[in-house]
């Protein structure tokens, strides 16, 4: 067996599975503290991890589909203890 192609391939997957676990701690963090509030009509949600991991990244925010009014928005994290409308 070609033992440095075995190497390679398993440094790769360190890799992917480092990004992977890290991204996972970016969402828990974020699903205990933040929500998005879609511009359109204010609703309040937390969009289920696949959707984070896979949705379009923006500066801050992200372009996420309000599940609400179905409206294609850019959407910043809000903290859930945050003045005003934060959980209805
Ligand atoms: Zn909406």
């Amino acid at each position: 067996m070609d033992t440095v192609k075995q190497a390679f391939l398993a440094v790769v997957l360190v890799i992917m599975a480092a990004a992977i676990v890290y991204a996972a701690v970016r969402y828990a963090i974020f699903y205990r503290r933040e929500h998005f509030v879609c511009p359109k009509c204010g609703h309040c949600w937390k969009p289920p991890l696949l959707r984070m991991i896979f949705s379009v990244n923006a500066v801050n925010g992200k372009i996420l589909r309000c599940p609400a009014c179905g409206e294609k928005e850019y959407v910043e994290p809000v903290r859930d203890r945050a003045p005003g409308r934060a959980h209805k």
